[in-house]
């Protein structure tokens, strides 16, 4: 199976062929089909087997098939990750598989000053990356507000528990509209973290590799 038979939208798939990519990774093929119908994911991966992607795409897709404006001091899709290095990261993929789209991927994360990112958020993001503890205190100072927003990605759920972002995420969860597709991505499953994708997804499709 080829990147071909997902059938992505157009520029999505030009650009994975400017990227050299021509076949989905296990986790792609299995992740990407129920993203595009609009379900839930629980998705148990590891870094290096391609789940950024298996995200980004299927997301991409969804913001290339229902064009909206750009929503001052939000976003359409909210990508919470633990770290400053794989919040970049996960922006980087994002802008490279979305070249041919017309969006504004911003970043946000703590370590940084935050005058910048207040500035960067007046116009809104169509993805956002956050590290959770920033994202907080853009929220605190009236920056971001997160009524906007239709997709939820929690990346490397495990390791955003392990540095003790459990709090954040309880105070940023309920703050988006509880009618979102969520995705939650770990590479593992002890009791706590699922029972935090219980409380967050509904009816996922499960994928393991
Ligand atoms: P990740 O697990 O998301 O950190 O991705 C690991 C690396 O694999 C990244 O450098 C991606 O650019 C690359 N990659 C992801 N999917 C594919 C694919 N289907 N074909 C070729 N390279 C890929």
């Amino acid at each position: 199976t080829d990147f071909a038979s997902l059938n992505l939208a157009a520029p999505i798939a030009a650009a994975l062929a400017q990227e050299g990519y021509v076949t989905p990774t296990p986790i792609q093929a299995q992740a990407i089909p129920h993203v595009m119908e609009g379900r839930d994911l629980l998705g148990i991966a590891q870094t290096g087997t391609g789940k950024t992607a298996a995200f980004a795409l299927p997301i991409l897709h969804r913001l290339a098939l229902n064009p909206a404006p750009t929503p001052r001091h939000s976003a359409r899709v909210l990508v919470l990750a633990p770290t400053r290095e794989l919040a970049s990261q996960i922006a980087e993929s994002f802008r490279t598989y979305g070249a041919q789209l017309r969006l504004h991927v911003g970043t946000v994360f703590g370590g940084v000053p935050i005058n910048r990112q207040i500035r960067q958020m007046e116009r809104g993001a169509d993805v956002l990356v956050a590290t959770p503890g920033r994202l907080i205190d853009l929220i605190e100072q009236r920056a971001i507000t997160l009524s906007k927003v239709e997709v939820l990605v929690l990346d490397e759920a495990d390791q955003m528990l392990d540095l003790g972002f459990i709090h954040a995420l309880k105070r940023i969860v309920p703050l988006l509209p509880a009618e979102r597709q969520t995705l939650f991505f770990s590479a593992t499953m002890p009791t706590a973290i699922a029972e935090l994708a219980s409380r967050y997804l509904t009816d996922p499709a499960k994928v393991a590799i």
